[in-house]
């Protein structure tokens, strides 16, 4: 753990021992401070020789004009040590989620990756910085104040460190405590952001079913949870400081009490007794550090290790180390006996068998729930498939790059995510190279050309978070015109109109239809009418390919796709009264 922890100072090695030397240095000239005061009282007062006073004076504020510097440069330059870490471990973070498949993403709620991305982090820094500085310092000073004490006046400094087993109690309690709190105060924000994301980004859901009561409530639960963890932690703050207050003054008076009778018994110099004062002020400043250490390092930790765990979660979906790049391909597909299931022990596919031929347009239909969505999902390899293999031209699909795979196929699906940006930058999400031109021409092929000229800003426009500013329609468009601009051989449909009016998908079906010429084109459809024309029906139930040919032989062959057919149609029969 601290091993693979130290490991990011290795690239700001230099930074480190810049920063680590001026604190040493600061920390010394701390320690020789209170003594410097006792050579003052002892040695300069008493001769009354003012060049010589002030010349002291004068070499003192040099020391400190220095350790201000030193101070300065450990503020500055540690703390930028600590963001390099911190922003090097967010970049890895980052990194990692990009490769991390759909899997994972089913499993997890949003807020609590955000977390671990932002705020677990934000800990890390402070850790990196401060944790062996500040631990090395504490002990340095600790020690150093002890021997000059020794030196000073070994019986008061016997005494001075009499309260040294509890104040290290009660640090070592503190820091204990603080420790386990702070682990509970990152799994409730954890909560609370993964509660939060959720009520916003489902703000209309919660208006429109008017449950905003009930929102409130599960939130105040959230927030209340994170107040008692917070209310802990200041409970244990201000016991902790009240004792460690009551502790340093009860030893400065002990040391009072007692420096006031050595020194009239004489066995301590005047000076020796204001330098004794003040060294048991640096005794005891490193142990608000100590205190101060202990409880940030497990705060940190506990950053890291959930930043560890995420980069421990390996890809199940990655490049072979023999990956090669996919040629331009015809589009040729075929699925081999392919079985695939969410959970192993329940199935949603097996035994597919299918070929698709380049450029050929393939329609899957069949209930709800049956698996076609997933079937085709396997194809750019967002799920791995568990039996069988699937080719394209030939190629096993795992035995390519996915990058070099998924950029040769296009997916329109009913729900489209649009990035909040403008038109142009969605569509340009399609191939993020191209040029002024070719953006124009996707946005012509995909007849939304009008529809641009009649707002202000044009292609400027911003469609607001997830595109809300748009129509479905609208919204269907945009995703078809990055798919014109990424100009894939491969084209998947699912659903893409099933969201519009009859109106609104009879316009889109043409852009679509114009879409998927020369490519192979695999489309789920819900209705049936908008399919009829495909080179090849499939049917897929619960128990796999039922069927498929094309319309007129399935409906001659009266089998499940014939049901499905009756199935839509006779209501619209009926309703036109022509049953
Ligand atoms: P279709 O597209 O034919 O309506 P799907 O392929 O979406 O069907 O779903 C097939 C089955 O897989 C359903 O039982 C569904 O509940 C399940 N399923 C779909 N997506 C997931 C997922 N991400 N995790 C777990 N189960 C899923
Ligand atoms: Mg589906």
């Amino acid at each position: 753990m601290l091993r693979e922890f130290f490991a990011y100072y290795r690239p700001h090695r230099a930074l480190f021992l810049v920063d680590f030397g001026c604190a040493v240095l600061s920390g010394l000239l701390e320690l020789g401070f209170p003594m410097a005061v006792k050579a003052f009282v002892d040695l300069l007062l008493p001769r009354g020789d003012w060049p010589l006073i002030l010349l002291a004076g004068l070499a003192l504020l040099v020391v400190y004009a220095i350790n201000s510097g030193l101070m300065a440069i450990v503020t500055y330059w540690g703390h930028r040590l600590g963001i390099n870490i911190e922003t090097e471990m967010r970049r890895r973070a980052f990194d990692h989620l990009q490769k991390l498949s759909f899997r994972f993403y089913d499993e997890q709620k949003t807020g609590h990756l955000v977390a671990r991305v932002t705020k677990d982090l934000e800990e890390i820094g402070e850790v990196a910085h401060h944790g062996p500085e500040d631990l090395f310092i504490a002990i340095m000073t600790f020690i150093g104040a002890f021997l000059l004490m020794l030196y000073v006046h070994p019986q008061l400094a016997l005494i001075t460190a009499l309260i040294v087993p509890l104040a290290g109690f009660v640090v070592a309690r503190y820091g204990a405590l603080m420790a386990q709190n702070w682990r509970r105060q990152f799994g409730r924000v954890g909560a609370f952001n993964a509660r939060l994301e959720e009520n916003i980004g489902g703000m209309r859901v919660v208006q429109a079913f008017a449950n905003e009561a009930h929102e409130r409530a599960l939130f105040a639960g959230d927030n209340q949870r994170y107040r008692t963890t917070k209310l802990e932690a200041y409970r244990i703050m201000a016991a902790s400081q009240a004792i460690n207050y009551l502790g340093m003054r009860m030893v400065q008076l002990a040391v009072m009490l007692a420096g006031t009778y050595y020194v009239v018994q004489g066995s301590l110099s005047v000076g020796g007794f204001v330098g004794f004062l003040l060294l048991v002020g640096v005794f005891y400043r490193p142990l608000d550090k100590i205190a101060n250490v202990i409880e940030t390092y497990p705060k940190g930790i506990a950053g890291f290790q959930r930043y560890q765990e995420l980069l421990a979660t390996e890809p199940d979906i990655a490049d072979v180390p023999d990956a090669i790049e996919a040629p331009p391909l015809k589009g040729d597909i075929r699925f081999e006996g392919v079985g695939f299931g969410y959970a192993k022990e329940r199935p949603v596919l097996s035994g597919i068998d299918l070929s698709v031929a380049a450029g050929e347009t393939v329609a899957f239909v069949g209930p709800s729930g049956a698996g076609k969505t997933t079937l085709l999902s396997l194809l750019p390899r967002f799920y791995e498939v568990d039996a069988g293999r699937i080719t394209v031209d030939g190629h096993d699909i795992r035995a390519l790059t996915l990058a070099s795979l998924r950029r040769q196929i296009g997916i329109v699906q009913q729900d489209v995510f649009l990035f909040a940006g403008t038109i142009r930058e969605n569509i340009a999400y399609g191939r993020l190279d191209a040029s002024e031109a070719e953006i124009t021409e996707a946005a012509r092929r995909a007849r939304l050309e009008t529809m641009i000229a009649d707002l202000p800003a044009g292609l400027d426009t911003v469609i607001g978070e997830r595109g809300v500013k748009l129509s479905g329609g609208q919204k269907q468009r945009l995703a078809i015109a990055r798919i014109f601009l990424k100009n894939p051989p491969i084209l998947i449909l699912d659903e893409a109109t099933s969201a519009l009016d009859t109106e609104t998908e009879a316009a889109i079906q043409q852009s679509l239809t114009e879409l998927a010429e020369g490519r192979t084109t695999l489309v789920i459809a819900h209705r049936l009418a908008t399919i009829r024309h495909a080179d090849r029906i499939v049917v897929v139930t619960q128990a796999g390919i039922a069927e498929q040919g094309r319309h007129e032989e399935l409906l001659r062959a009266d089998g499940p796709y014939r049901a499905l057919h009756e199935a839509q149609v006779a209501p619209l029969r009926q309703a036109m009264g022509t049953a």
